[in-house]
């Protein structure tokens, strides 16, 4: 007998959301989050239009009013800046939030507790309960040291980067592609509410020479602004990097334009692993899901997961409601064929990008000619944040069109 239709493990915005959807489809389901609310998150904290639009769609519109919205991307490099809007889309806003990961994913856990979901915090998922070959819940555990079995028809991976959970199950990160590491804290600042956000192609250390990675400074609008920088797997050097020391030389680089004490954040520096471009897998076994980091579902363009945390999330339980409906558990091998269709091309293209920009004379050289046309950056700001058209065919459509052409015929690296 099952304890729940769905077992979701992991209570960030991927397995909130897979819940949120699964409760308004009129699932029994069960999140299991070890922390308790509020927890903090490594992260930039930058919503961009399609997170918003998710958070829209689960009816967080007007919470989410509360926090610092923007308008677009100032991006700096070569000592030019060029501010670009969010580009004209027909679905997605063309605004973005900065929201404190402690706040934004103890809203949208609520809210699908909210929409009738089982929210447990404080409990932790240390064994899934395999019985026949199939997933049928997990052993969970609680701050006190108590456990307990919970079981389901259906089990959800949610359990982000690490995703110790799902290795239990089988998944692994296809080890040729490219993943990311990024460290992150705040500092106080008078131009905290600034309406744009910032990244930075140029990071320098403190001689002022050049350093592998890029930069970002999203304004929080409460009196601090999360600095960070990121780095790609296939960045020169990235193993012997020490992202703390890059950190630190990013806040020297814009401490005085940004009225910020470099020596003084609010706290100190914290990092985390980014697996991206849809880099581990499977993403579907007879009885589960898996869904947003613990699937490497982050865009390898510019390290954003929040979105596509919410976007799978919600793909998996449109599956898992056909499956629960029709008694058809074979349904979840669609999952997979629906990823792929939906992010399968642009991730490959993306993962090209990310051994292009590795190399620094092409980075350099990249920036040069971004950073001296309006026109060139905003097809780049367009396609990087996956805001491409449907309806209308721009030259960022085309440009794209044209470079997925060239990687499809490019072997799957
Ligand atoms: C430094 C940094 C900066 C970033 N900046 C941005 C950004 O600005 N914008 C953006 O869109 N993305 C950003 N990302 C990526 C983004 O943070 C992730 O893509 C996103 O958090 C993925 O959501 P998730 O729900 O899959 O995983 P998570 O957010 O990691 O949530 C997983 C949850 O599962 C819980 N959990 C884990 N194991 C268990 C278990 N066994 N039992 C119960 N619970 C468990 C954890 O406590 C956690 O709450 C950044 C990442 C890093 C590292």
């Amino acid at each position: 007998m099952a304890d729940t239709d769905v077992l979701v493990i992991g209570g960030g915005p991927a397995g909130a959301a897979a819940a949120y959807w699964l409760a308004r489809h009129g699932h029994a389901v069960t999140i299991v989050e070890r922390k308790t609310f509020p927890r903090e998150k490594t992260c930039g904290d930058g919503l961009t239009p399609r997170a918003v639009h998710q958070l829209n769609e689960m009816g967080l519109s007007e919470q989410l009013t509360k926090y610092h919205r923007y308008n677009g991307l100032r991006a700096t490099g070569m000592g030019r800046e060029l501010e670009l809007e969010w580009p004209s889309h027909p679905v997605y806003p063309r605004y973005g939030y900065v929201v404190r990961r402690r706040e934004l994913d103890q809203m949208v856990a609520e809210n699908a507790q909210q929409q009738g979901a089982t929210l447990l915090l404080g409990h932790e998922a240390v064994q899934p309960i395999v019985e026949r070959g199939f997933v049928r819940g997990a052993t969970v555990q609680t701050y006190g040291g108590e456990t307990k079995d919970i079981y389901a028809k259906y089990v959800v991976v949610a359990d982000g980067a690490n995703s110790r959970f799902g290795r239990a199950l089988g998944t692994f990160r296809t080890r040729e592609w490219p993943y990311g590491t990024a460290i992150r804290t705040y500092w106080t600042t008078p131009r905290h509410a600034e309406p744009w956000i910032e990244s930075a192609l140029d990071v320098k250390d403190r001689n002022g020479n050049p350093m592998p990675g890029y930069g970002w400074i999203f304004p929080v609008g409460d009196g601090t602004v999360n600095i960070g920088v990121g780095l790609l797997s296939t960045f020169r050097d990235f193993k012997s990097v020490n992202t703390t020391h890059l950190l630190d030389a990013y806040a020297h680089q814009v401490a005085e334009r940004w009225e910020i004490d470099p020596g003084n954040p609010e706290r100190k520096p914290t990092s985390g692993r980014i697996p991206m471009g849809g880099s581990v897998g499977p993403k579907a076994g007879p009885s589960y899901l898996v869904v947003g980091d613990a699937s490497g579902s982050v865009n390898p363009f510019n390290g954003e997961g929040i979105d596509y945390a919410y976007e799978t999330a919600r793909m998996a339980a449109q599956i898992l409601h056909e499956a629960l409906v029709t008694g058809d558990p074979t349904l979840l091998q669609g999952y997979t064929k629906m990823l792929d269709d939906e992010y399968g091309d642009y991730f490959k293209v993306a993962r090209l990008f990310a051994r292009v920009i590795g190399k620094p004379v092409l980075m350099r050289e990249l920036t040069r000619a971004g950073m001296h046309s309006r026109t060139l950056m905003e097809w780049v700001l367009r396609i990087m944040a996956n805001l491409l058209r449907p309806d209308e065919l721009g030259p960022a459509e085309l440009a794209y069109k044209a470079a997925a052409k060239i990687v499809k015929l490019a072997p799957n690296a």
